[in-house]
């Protein structure tokens, strides 16, 4: 077992390897179907008033010009772009007589490329609403849902189980294209219960009840709505791959759009492991970032759905080349925005995939965002797929805990405290891997710490491989009130993590949920007072002080006898007026972070105070370093990479074959506003050490993006070279 990140270790982990690369490199088998090597995507989502204005000839030099593969080309759904013999699939408003989707399908087959009929399958027009009103969802009160002047169609009804397929059906059997990708393809999300007749009839004859009327996380009717929800989406992707490969051929692949974030996805019943667990290919669509998603979010969502997909496949992502947060669909996204969004994507195994909405354009500047990065991209794709991410630490998640844990506030619950660790992870520069909660086992030879933030929902299952993991001599991280329910959001009556983390709750966990209305003026309290030494190495770097700022909740623990607490709680007191900003308690016994020793040899740190929410709500630089030292500590001498030298740096590390590929991303931006980013501030020098692995030498490095030479010196495990600076981003290939 892991553990010691030793040779040995790494060789565990190392035997991985080779059988990934079994399946070669994407472009040197020419012979695997288009989704295993078409590497460079691209996209025009074009309108209702694109069809006289679209010009061939310009998207065609663009093709050219940024080396796309593949183009995702709109077919149909709620407009048809194409002249469908169904007389109900709206035909677009200004196509005439036009196929645009035959002429730009036709092209692009001359030019070579891979083509995805791009459907858009969740609403309607009058016409089509008048001649079936009971395919289209309807509120409790048998309103029919509308959004602006479309009809909302239910998942339940034959829009999806006959009309759909019907459209898959002609455009494959017309077209031949090599696939489908469709946009809103999963229906009504969570907020509305669908009363129609269909969602009616269905859920009796699945559940023996009546549909729940209102949103009740505490009503078991409740729940099961919630599940048989889920297996609609992934029943409509297994129906929609059925019939693209029926009509379309054995490679013929109908995907639809995911986003990463679980929460999100939760709203929208789109299970990920599900639907990852039986993708050949995935299309994310996840453009955004905001003020606690930053840039290093794109390669967390490449590393998160990978471990579900498999290190071998393609995940291409829809690539905004216009303004986001807030979207303007027609202007252009600032440059460095653009770039560094795809760089970390590139960092975290994702393709990139140029996105454009509209045919005509009147703001250029976005035409020239893509093509140098796509181009190297496509250089190099030899090391930028077939890898295995080499990590020591494991940073746990859940799509359920979105769910049942998070219930209705999930993104606070749930994504805020994952949020905050990858934050101080990445701003550590300490190389982790997503894990999902039922995959610990299959994970846990290449680790030496889990993370478990606020992993409230857990089953039994998964707290068994917790305790496992633990037993087998790894480390533990955990927040908040990991485990303390069931996987559906029920409080366990014993906390079944409590013993192994050093702590007790005097009369059964408290759940905290829902107490959360933004910063409160409480603090840590660092022990001992600085005067008396030697406190704890997580405390690491805060000699000067006795306090820290908080300003979040906490859970009500209390330490066992062999677990020491680091820090304690000072109670929230007046901010203003100034003369009452005094602390009223300034010292309790209500610990916020407990360590301990685990008998197997591993470390156990438990941070009952939400340190890791409230970094990612308000990004304190003290709430960082504590994280990052808890991290550090609990980690051991495990980490497989060392980067010093300034800047903000998003470092991830892969091996292939014999070989460790490094990307440094420069997170070093001038203007750090959300969705503003202006310019980056190039670094260095860097100093940069890899661990070797066992069998491999490392004594050769080389830059994929200057193409030089590095000069490796070895010092026993390590591969050390200088990079003298540094400005978007390099990778560094080790031999
Ligand atoms: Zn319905």
């Amino acid at each position: 077992m892991p553990i010691e990140f030793s040779r040995r270790t790494f060789l565990v982990g190392g035997t991985l390897v080779p059988a990934v690369s079994l399946f070669g490199s994407v472009d040197d088998k020419a012979a695997a179907p288009w989704y295993r090597k078409t590497f460079l995507w691209g996209q025009t989502n074009i309108n209702e008033a694109d069809p006289p204005h679209y010009d061939l000839d310009f998207w065609r030099s663009y093709w050219k010009k940024t080396g796309v593969e593949g183009i995702i080309v709109n077919a149909g759904g709620i407009v048809a772009y194409y002249p469908s013999a169904n007389p109900l699939h709206h035909r677009a408003r200004f196509l005439g007589d036009r196929d645009l989707f035959g002429d730009v399908l036709k092209a692009a087959r001359a030019d070579g490329l891979v083509v995805l009929a791009r459907m858009d399958c969740n609403r309607a027009h009058e016409d089509f609403y008048q001649a079936h009103p009971d395919w289209f969802a309807q509120t409790v009160n048998g309103q029919t849902v509308r959004a602006a002047d479309l009809y909302v169609t239910c998942i339940q009804s034959p829009y999806y189980d006959e009309y759909i397929p019907e459209l898959l059906r002609e455009i494959a059997g017309r077209y031949h294209p090599e696939g489908f990708a469709d946009n809103s393809w999963s229906g009504l999300e969570r907020d509305t219960i669908c009363h129609c007749p269909y969602c009616r009839k269905k859920f009796q004859a699945a559940s023996g009840q009546d549909l729940p009327s209102r949103p009740d996380w505490d009503d078991p009717v409740y729940r099961d709505w919630i599940q048989w929800n889920y297996t609609r989406r992934t029943e409509v992707w297994d129906l929609y791959n059925r019939v693209a490969r029926e009509a379309g051929g054995k490679d013929c692949l109908w995907i639809g759009m995911l986003a990463d974030n679980p929460a999100y996805e939760a709203r929208r019943f789109r299970d990920l492991k599900a639907i990852c667990s039986r993708s050949q290919m995935v299309l994310l669509d996840h453009q955004g970032r905001n003020a606690s998603e930053g840039f290093e979010n794109n390669t967390d969502a490449g590393k998160r759905l990978h471990g579900l997909l498999g290190w071998e496949k393609l995940m291409p992502e829809s690539m905004a080349m216009y303004t986001r947060n807030p979207s303007f669909r027609k202007a252009a996204n600032a440059p460095a925005e653009a770039k560094l969004w795809m760089l970390e994507g590139v960092a975290g195994g994702i393709q990139t995939w140029w996105h454009h909405v509209g045919a005509v354009q009147e703001d250029r500047r976005q035409f020239d965002l893509a093509a140098e990065l796509t181009r190297w991209a496509g250089a190099n794709r030899k090391f930028l797929t077939n890898r295995q991410p080499v990590a020591s630490i494991g940073l746990v998640w859940s799509q359920a805990n979105a769910d049942f844990y998070g219930r209705d506030q999930a993104e606070v619950l749930t994504t805020l405290p994952y949020r905050g660790f990858v934050r101080a992870l990445v701003g550590a520069r300490l190389p982790y891997i997503p894990v999902h909660a039922d995959h610990i086992e299959r994970e846990a030879p290449q680790l030496s710490l889990l993370i478990l933030p606020w992993l409230g929902a857990m089953s039994d299952a998964q707290v068994e491989s917790v305790r496992k993991f633990a037993q087998k001599g790894g480390s533990l991280l955990v927040s908040g009130e990991t485990g303390m329910c069931d996987e559906w959001g029920k409080a366990r009556t014993n906390w079944p993590l409590a013993e192994m983390l050093g702590v007790d709750t005097s009369d059964g966990p408290k759940r905290e949920a829902g107490k959360r209305t933004g910063a409160n003026h409480s603090y840590l309290r660092l022990l001992p007072d600085m005067e008396s030494g030697g406190r704890h190495e997580v405390l690491n770097g805060f000699e000067k002080t006795n306090i820290l700022a908080f300003g979040g909740s906490l859970v009500a623990v209390k330490a066992r006898g062999d677990a020491s607490v680091v820090a304690t709680y000072i109670p929230d007191f007046p901010v203003y007026p100034p003369e009452t900003s005094w602390m009223r308690e300034p010292r309790t016994d209500r610990p916020c972070m407990v360590a301990r020793r685990l008998p197997q040899g591993g470390r156990a740190l438990y941070l009952a105070a939400d340190v890791d929410r409230a970094y990612a709500s308000w990004g304190l630089p003290d709430h960082a370093q504590f994280l990052a030292n808890g991290i550090r500590w609990a980690a051991g001498r495990t980490l497989p990479l060392r980067v010093a030298g300034p800047g903000v740096l998003d470092c991830n590390l892969y091996a292939q074959d014999s070989a460790l590929i490094l990307h440094i991303v420069n997170l070093t931006i001038s203007i750090a506003w959300p969705g503003a980013a202006r310019d980056v501030v190039q670094v260095g020098p860097l100093t940069v050490e890899v661990r070797r692995q066992a069998g491999s030498s490392l004594s050769k490095c080389r830059s994929l993006v200057t193409s030089k030479p590095l000069v490796v010196s070895v010092d026993g495990d390590w591969a050390k070279v200088e990079l003298p600076s540094l400005a978007y981003h390099d990778v560094l290939v080790f031999e």
